[in-house]
């Protein structure tokens, strides 16, 4: 009766995860489906303590009470205090404890398994894979918190990365063959991952990092699905596939919007012309227009069509709120207003998304990059606020760019462009940006949120 118990909280777990996973596919319902998915998860980690065929001894049960709540208030606190734009940061954090776990299941269950080939590779997937992840996931998060502020590439970096990830994979086989006593060299196995881990995130930098993060994501859903296989437990293979299936989908999804292959991401040198490129960048390439808010209010007042391009900056000002205001605004005197959204705006999957909603922003009105851009041409002011490497031409004109071929918003089809940064500093990628330079192009320099209140009052000024 317990064990059918047990399985149908399983059962009910991994209903959850896919049902909630399929209601984060929509803004209008992600957060349903994130608690959904959660209440699946305390269902499946209940019926693990209780409903488990060997019960669990009362002392052993308050440590993983106490273990539960010591987790549940770390992570409520650190995710209500994060800002938006450092959660690429907290998912690497995460997603680095979950491949720990992983690693020290397999530790703790070797000795237990080794007369069992299948579990035993099970074990061992598990502590290299978990092991990768979470040391990558360690130096991707100082990477993104800027402790690790550049590409760190040992000379012939490829090849040393290959032989040690050979090595890794020649232990692994030795110690699954190895014989039915317990094996000292499975510590070997663990520190050689772990470095592999460095390694392998080591050398990658600028845009490239969110597909990293993606791809050691998926990493940890393989390692947990390798520990459900292991323990019998349908809720944690589920859990485990779904998180490797949707990071590897996601990773494969960043790097068509970047245009950019899997294999050029991991073994690519992104990031290593970004030196000089900022060095052209801070020199400029000509002269530029500025405009003035009152002028700016003129011009938008008698637009009929205008676009927003939301990017990083608009996210770092929090000026989210404001842009909804001159949206409404405008839209009250008959101009119609659409947010273009580029796919790798900001520093998140989704983050202008998540941001616009967070103030309210009419879903419909976020139109995607393949779609909008034809309708630049029809558009007569685009307003990009805070973005710069999602709108540079370089990607489709400068084949010595790093960030060439990746899929723009094409808005020098515009009739005008103006473009609101502080200064005329290069974005994430740290390359110049010849859209500045437009000849329909005027900069509106400022902190986002307080260029565009001054914005708004203006524009509130005019009868
Ligand atoms: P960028 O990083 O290219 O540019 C952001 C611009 O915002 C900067 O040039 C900066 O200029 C400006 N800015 C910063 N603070 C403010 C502020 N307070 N007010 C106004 N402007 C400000 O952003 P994009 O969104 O265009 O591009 C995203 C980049 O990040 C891409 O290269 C993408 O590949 C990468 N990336 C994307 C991730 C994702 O998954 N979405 C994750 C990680 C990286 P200034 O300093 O002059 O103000």
């Amino acid at each position: 009766m317990k064990s059918h118990l047990l399985e149908l909280s399983y059962l009910v777990g991994s209903v959850t995860f896919i049902l909630g996973l399929k209601l984060m596919g929509n803004p209008r319902t992600a957060r349903r489906g994130n608690l959904i998915g959660a209440a699946g998860m305390v269902i499946a980690i209940l019926g693990t303590i209780f409903l488990y065929e060997k019960p669990i001894s009362g002392i052993v049960v308050g440590l993983i009470f106490a273990a539960l709540a010591l987790g549940t208030a770390i992570g409520w606190l650190t995710a209500k205090r994060v800002q938006m734009t450092q959660m690429p940061e907290l998912v690497s954090m995460f997603n680095g404890m979950g491949g720990a776990c992983a690693a020290l299941i397999g530790l703790i269950e070797y000795p237990n398994y080794l007369g069992n080939p299948a579990a035993l590779l099970a074990i061992l997937a598990g502590v290299v894979i978990g092991s990768i992840s979470f040391s990558g996931s360690i130096v991707a998060f100082l990477k993104l918190n800027g402790t690790l502020d550049r590409p760190l590439r040992l000379p012939y970096y490829n090849f040393i990365n290959t032989v040690e990830l050979i090595g890794v994979l020649a232990l692994t086989f030795w110690l699954w063959q190895a014989g039915p006593a317990p094996c000292p060299l499975l510590y070997l196995l663990l520190a050689a991952s772990l470095l592999y881990g460095v390694l392998f995130t080591l050398p990658i930098g600028g845009a490239d990092m969110p597909v990293v993060i993606s791809l050691l994501n998926s990493f940890t859903g393989l390692a947990a699905a390798f520990g459900g296989f292991l323990y019998h437990n349908y809720a944690m293979l589920t859990g485990g596939i779904l998180v490797g299936s949707a990071g590897m989908l996601l990773t494969l999804a960043m790097c068509k919007a970047m245009n950019r292959s899997l294999v050029s991401v991991v073994f690519g040198a992104f990031g290593a012309s970004s030196k000089t490129t900022v060095a052209a960048a801070s020199q400029g390439q000509g002269a530029v227009k500025d405009i003035q808010p009152s002028d700016l209010a003129v011009l938008l007042n008698y637009s009929q069509r205008v676009v927003i391009v939301p990017g990083y900056g608009l996210a770092v000002a929090q000026a989210q709120h404001v842009i909804h205001e001159l949206e409404t605004l405008l839209e009250s005197r008959g101009v119609q207003v659409k947010y273009a959204i580029h796919p790798v705006a900001g520093r998140m999957p989704g983050h202008m998304n998540v941001l616009l909603a967070e103030a309210n922003v009419d879903y419909g009105k976020l139109v995607e990059m393949e779609e909008i851009n034809p309708e630049f041409e029809r558009t007569d002011v685009v307003l990009v606020v805070g973005a710069n490497d999602v709108v540079n031409p370089a990607a489709k004109n400068d084949p010595g760019s790093p960030i060439y071929g990746m899929p723009i918003l094409e808005v020098d089809r515009a009739r005008r462009i103006i473009v609101n940064k502080r200064s005329m500093n290069a974005g994430y990628a740290g390359i110049d940006n010849q859209i500045f330079y437009h000849p329909n192009c005027s900069m509106f320099f400022g902190d986002a949120k307080k260029a565009l209140a001054e914005l708004v009052s203006e524009l509130k000024s005019l009868t």
